[in-house]
């Protein structure tokens, strides 16, 4: 694994070079056709985007098509929670499926009358080997595996057994149903897998019907079949397994040659596609990104355990998650663009998906004044019955996002950290004696401060020259530091929810020694800061708007605990500080 990220790719991926090639030859005529297929066992998360990004990206890119299945063959994990989640994200992301929305579980009749074909050409048995037993007779990577003693069964009595499976005859575990390929094979993914076992649970879609669920390796190649899929990409951790998609429509396709599925093949095939024209697997790296987890165990242990406030909560690398955060769809199809799509595994910096977003919102979001840490500047030459109402552009390039009003009086609020009490020379920002600007309003010079008890700073003294109203001077005097404040008469209350990585580690997934990934959770990732105050103009925002608060860092309005008017709840989506400029530069 490289740990820098690979260069935006040049021309077309590797993916795309293969459909230009079967369109070249005509292999499926002018059909390209992929599909995303997530399991229904959790929310998806930036790894998932980089894989919708490919598979919705071809089917734009090709004028073709991409299904939205859901690959919900094991009902004990599975629930429609997660199947609405995926809906909503890839809708989010800027993906549609169209009409194109399926469920493998739709399939289950369809799945088992091929078992049934397999069955009678001797191509699939049912075996009474324990769990276990299984494991121990499928050999290792130097030693071949043994036969089962019940590989030999006669089609008829596979088939008796295989319908006493179905019909709820047998426990769990007591019985399976296993491709008959070769104990020998060097690959061990084909010596003899298992096609179908027993469970006994209830599915979110089929309830009770079934107690037989089928296995990945045979529902998912046969679904892709029986969609008319073309190119069905997934990750490489399914190398192996291609050689066993290709046995099982291999398998499918001689049976249809046969005359076993009789002159009508559509029950089979779909109808879709020919026979002929079946499906192949490619496969890509999947996406690792610096210092968090893509792992949806290990998502689902964070939310579960409580960890973290949800699948959404904002340090979450869900999609979810992110969108709460306030990243943009954009931001992170720009991200999954500059990625590329390999062969080869990588680690990705987060910094990179940071850069993609603050790009995107330095271009579209307003700008507006927020103090975080607020302490009190009293302007003391500013008449108390006084007030100016400053038009502030929203953007600073793009006029056409217009202007705000924000008020300002003798009273305001600065940033603590914009004082110092001992400043060194290089201070640009306030200090007894200095001057310094504050934005487009006047030129202040800090006149002195006050200190409680405990030595905090509860009030600084200022005065302001009315001849640099707007914040500006042209007589020559020379002032660097510019600071953003607000009026603490017009300011509305809010509160603003800071954060951080979610772990410490650049590998949480992998951090090494005894250590797990929850000994990785970073104790300072969320910061609530209830007393913050902002220009009045953000006290009408929506839910979901996006907003930079100037000198600060991007931030979103919560989609759950913002309420224009009454309670007002922003998120940091990044600060303003690129450190991938930095890491890019280096190279
Ligand atoms: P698991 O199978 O362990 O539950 P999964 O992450 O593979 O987890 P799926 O719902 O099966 O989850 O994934 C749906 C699709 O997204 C698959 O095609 C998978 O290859 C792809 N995918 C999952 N994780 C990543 C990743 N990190 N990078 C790229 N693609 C991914
Ligand atoms: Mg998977």
């Amino acid at each position: 694994m490289s740990n820098q990220p690979e260069a935006p790719e040049k021309g077309k991926d590797f993916v795309r070079q293969i459909i230009d090639k079967d369109l070249e030859t005509g292999k499926y005529g002018d059909r390209v056709q992929t599909r995303f297929p997530p399991e229904p066992n959790g929310y998806l998360h930036i790894g998932h985007a980089k894989s919708i990004c490919l598979n919705f990206g071809i089917a734009e890119d090709y004028n073709g098509r991409c299904n939205l299945r859901f690959d919900d063959t094991n009902p004990v994990k599975e629930d429609t929670e997660y199947v609405d989640s995926i809906k909503e994200d890839v809708h989010w992301l800027g993906f549609d499926w169209k009409e194109n929305e399926f469920f493998a579980s739709d399939y289950f009749e369809r799945f088992y009358a091929v078992a049934e074909l397999f069955i009678r050409a001797g191509k699939a048995y049912v075996d009474d080997l324990s769990a276990e037993e299984i494991r121990e007779y499928r050999g290792t990577l130097k030693e071949p595996g043994k036969n089962s003693p019940y590989r030999d069964r006669t089609p008829e009595e596979n088939l008796e057994l295989f319908r006493k499976m179905r019909d709820g005859d047998f426990g769990d575990g007591e019985r399976v149903l296993r491709a008959k390929i070769d104990m020998a094979a060097p690959n061990v993914v084909l010596r003899d897998p298992t096609l179908y076992r027993i469970k006994h649970a209830d599915h979110h879609r089929t309830g009770d019907a079934w107690c037989i669920y089928p296995m990945y390796d045979f529902a998912h190649c046969l679904s892709d079949y029986f969609e008319g899929i073309t190119h069905s990409i997934c990750t490489l951790e399914f190398e192996n397994n291609r050689p066993l998609y290709d046995w099982v429509l291999d398998a499918l396709i001689e049976c249809i040659g046969s005359g076993a599925c009789g002159d009508d093949t559509t029950a089979v095939t779909g109808g879709g596609a020919t026979p002929q024209e079946r499906p192949y697997q490619y496969e890509f790296a999947r996406l690792n990104i610096s210092g968090t987890v893509l792992s949806k165990r290990k998502l689902i242990q964070l939310v579960q355990e409580g960890h973290v406030d949800g699948w959404d909560d904002p340090r979450m690398p869900t999609i979810s998650g992110f969108r709460r955060r306030g990243y943009t769809p954009e931001s992170i199809r720009d991200f999954c663009d500059r990625i590329g799509v390999a062969k080869a595994d990588s680690m990705v910096d987060f910094a990179l998906l940071e850069h993609c977003v603050r790009q995107d919102l330095n271009e579209r979001a307003p700008r507006y004044l927020g103090v975080l840490h607020p302490v009190k500047l009293i302007i003391e030459n500013y008449p108390e019955d006084q007030e100016d109402v400053f038009e502030m552009p929203l953007h600073p390039e793009d006029e056409s996002v217009g202007t705000r009003k924000v008020p300002f009086c003798r009273e305001l609020y600065i940033e603590r950290a914009d004082f110092m009490e001992d400043a060194p020379k290089k201070f640009f920002r306030m200090s007894v004696g200095r001057e310094v600007r504050l934005r487009f309003a006047y030129y202040v010079t800090c006149t002195g401060f006050e200190k409680d008890a405990e030595g905090n700073i509860t009030e600084i003294r200022a005065t302001y020259d009315p001849a640099t109203k707007g914040g500006w001077s042209d007589d020559g005097r020379k002032v660097k530091g510019t600071m953003h404040w607000v009026s603490a008469r017009h300011a509305a209350k809010a509160e603003v929810r800071l954060y951080d990585r979610l772990f410490t580690e650049e590998n949480p997934g992998n951090p090494g020694g005894d250590k797990t990934f929850l000994d990785c959770i970073n104790p300072d990732s969320k910061e609530v800061r209830t007393e913050c105050w902002v220009e009045p103009a953000l006290a009408d925002m929506q839910p979901g708007t996006h907003f930079q608060f100037e000198r600060t860092g991007y931030f979103i309005a919560d989609a759950k605990d913002h309420k224009p008017g009454d309670k007002l709840v922003f998120n940091r989506t990044a600060t303003l500080r690129d450190s991938w400029a930095k890491i890019a530069k280096k190279g």
